[in-house]
């Protein structure tokens, strides 16, 4: 998808309507004061403000693995005496928050931050994690899209500085043994960008997926930097077969999931795709094809959250 395609989509809904809905919206009130307080001429801060605001929520895992949701992407902590392995970074904001948690749960040293991708509110605190002594380690991608200018729902990112990039990256697996677990990490080639990977605690059965999975809603897709709805298919059905029906799986985005909810989101998005191409190959535009509302039986229940359905429906076009 084009910079223009991407223009195309954030005019489906109209800019601050389209930001409204970018972040989950449970926390209406704060939300709408922290937006008046944001000058609109700058959708990156009213989105970092927006996302900062909402409170931090906590829940065990295992014995030494949280999960803690709320401002920004999914973050796992894996803590124990070999340091604490922290899996995305919240938003800028949010820092000082985040490191009061960490701290809380024992004075191990904050060892490693691994990002799932590169967007914003998974790596924001790339820098700080690295201030207070840890290394960060992502997809090779991640640290190429941190170092190049992106545009992004109308949002401007400059390359992060240096400090901020990962440092220390791969391209197809990395397994490492720390507190008692081990870690694997992976690849997931182009599904939600070009820089996803999972992260599956295999001791524990818990399997963090970044933004491949937005738990019980559409899922946003980065074309701009290589995601596309048959990637996102192929990357869940992969992400399927790794799971069993003991697996907790943390999505980027919404409550724990577990494999039913994971197939659950899977048969979306095949049901979206194969409708919207059907569609796209009888030669109907896209705006043809939201006026046509293909999913309004779906949207009810999958259309309450981070994408309003006409967006995802532009995405999945623009995308096949
Ligand atoms: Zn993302």
């Amino acid at each position: 998808m084009t910079r223009r395609d991407l223009l195309k989509t954030a005019t489906v809904v109209g800019g601050s309507a389209f930001l409204a809905h970018l972040f989950p919206t449970s926390i209406g009130r704060a939300y709408a004061l922290v937006q008046q307080s944001v000058a609109p001429a700058d959708p990156l801060a009213a989105a970092r403000a927006q996302t900062a605001a909402v409170p931090i929520e906590a829940l065990k895992l295992s014995d030494t693995l949280t999960m803690l949701s709320g401002p920004g992407g999914n973050v796992v902590v894996l803590n124990g005496p070999d340091g604490k392995i922290v899996v995305d970074t919240f938003v800028q904001g949010v820092w000082p928050a985040l490191k009061q948690r960490l701290d809380a749960m024992g004075n191990a040293p904050i060892k490693l931050v691994i990002d799932t991708h590169w967007h914003f509110d998974h790596t924001d605190n790339n820098e700080s994690f690295r201030n207070a002594g840890a290394g960060v380690l992502a997809h090779e991608n991640t640290r190429k899209r941190l170092s190049e200018s992106n545009d992004l729902l109308g949002m401007h990112f400059n390359p992060a500085p240096a400090a901020a990039r990962p440092t220390d990256t791969f391209t197809q697996t990395r397994t490492m043994q720390a507190n008692g677990e081990r870690v694997d990490l992976g690849y997931i080639p182009p599904a939600h960008t070009d820089t996803d990977i999972y992260i599956h605690y295999t001791r524990a059965n818990v399997l963090h997926l970044g933004d491949v999975f937005f738990n019980g809603m559409y899922p946003f897709i980065d074309a701009s930097t290589g995601g596309s709805i048959n990637g996102m298919i192929t990357g869940t059905e992969r992400m399927l077969k790794m799971a069993n029906d003991t697996t907790k799986v943390v999505p980027g985005h919404g409550p724990l999931g577990d494999r039913p909810a994971l197939t659950k989101y899977r048969d979306v998005l095949v049901t979206v795709r194969d409708r919207v191409r059907k569609l796209k190959e009888a030669g109907r535009s896209v705006q043809d094809v939201v006026t046509a509302k293909p999913t309004a039986d779906l949207d009810a229940t999958w259309g309450k959250g981070f994408m309003q359905p006409d967006v995802f429906v532009t995405i999945v076009y623009n995308t096949l």
